[in-house]
């Protein structure tokens, strides 16, 4: 498994993957590496010859008051985990690399970055367009895989390859979770026990709006009801969760949903965030309301 650290050397190496006709397959990462991740690399390596890993804790995508400072840098273990998983180059650049002092352009998807997480984490989307954008020219892959769980970031990126013609596909894993649902995260390890027993309801939470939806409630405002109904059962001598949002969304547009049968023919998620302590959670789920006979 090769290690890079420079840009240059990265885009040499992927232009000639490009050039073989074996373009890399790219999973894009913070690093801190969980199952989450390592399912994506296992979809990567049964669909693309060649895997790429970036490993980036990218600073424009979190605010001054957020956690990149704390957030966890474990690359020697993730190494090791990649390594086992087969993939081929780990591409590891330094935010100096990244961004000289000079860089000043940036990507923006307008209309749709400051939806969901875009709303109360003001500046995110765009650093996370960049960053990626970015790894797009730098990796030249075929195929780029993201997580289901940050549901916001698909449409955002889908839609920015799109739209900046960028030459590949991008392909969607499913949301790996722990026995009692809570999604897989770097974040989780912020938690202490109490506060881990409480990140637990935000996926009750999406599983009560889930079942309602498929028995057949298409009413959103009740869906979300029922969902916030749950949040306030988390015992009063455990560890608050504080919503930051609970939304029922066009998966695509990241518009609000009113109805699920409005438009049958779109789909809709439930998608939640929410501090546990001071640690931001988020997650969704897709919604399959109640088919008509
Ligand atoms: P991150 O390192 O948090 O930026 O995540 C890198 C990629 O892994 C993103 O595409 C995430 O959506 C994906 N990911 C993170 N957590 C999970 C999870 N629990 N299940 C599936 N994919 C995940």
């Amino acid at each position: 498994m090769r290690i890079i650290s420079s840009t240059e050397e990265m885009q040499a190496a992927c232009r000639e993957l490009r050039r073989q006709q074996m373009p890399a397959g790219l999973v894009p990462t913070m690093g801190a590496l969980h199952e989450g991740h390592l399912s994506l690399v296992r979809m990567a390596r049964s669909q693309a010859r060649t895997v790429a890993v970036s490993i980036f804790v990218n600073p424009l995508q979190f605010g001054p008051a957020e956690d990149y400072g704390r957030y966890p840098r474990t690359f020697a273990s993730d190494c090791r985990m990649l390594e086992a998983e087969g993939v081929d180059i780990v591409f590891a650049p330094s935010v100096e690399e990244m961004y000289p002092p000079d860089a000043c352009t940036y990507v923006f998807v307008e209309g749709m970055s400051d939806r969901l997480c875009g709303r109360s984490r003001p500046g995110h989307f765009r650093g996370v367009t960049t960053v990626v954008a970015k790894l797009f020219n730098i990796v030249l892959p075929g195929l780029a895989f993201f997580g289901q769980k940050d549901a916001a970031q698909v449409a955002v990126l889908r839609r920015m390859a799109r739209d900046l013609n960028f030459d590949l596909s991008v392909i969607v894993g499913p949301t790996v979770r722990e026995a009692d649902g809570l999604a897989l995260s770097s974040r989780n390890q912020y938690l202490d026990a109490q506060q881990r027993k409480s990140a637990a309801f935000l996926y009750r939470a999406l599983s009560v709006i889930e079942k309602l939806a498929k028995e057949g409630e298409s009413d959103t405002q009740r869906l979300i009801e029922a969902g916030k109904q749950v949040l306030a059962g988390v015992p009063a001598d455990g560890a608050a969760v504080t919503l930051d949002y609970l939304e029922i969304a066009d998966p695509e547009t990241l518009k609000e949903v009113t109805n699920l049968q409005s438009d049958p023919n779109r789909g809709a998620m439930a998608a939640i965030a929410a501090y546990v302590g001071s640690t931001r959670l988020i997650d969704n789920v897709v919604l399959r309301p109640a088919v008509a006979d």
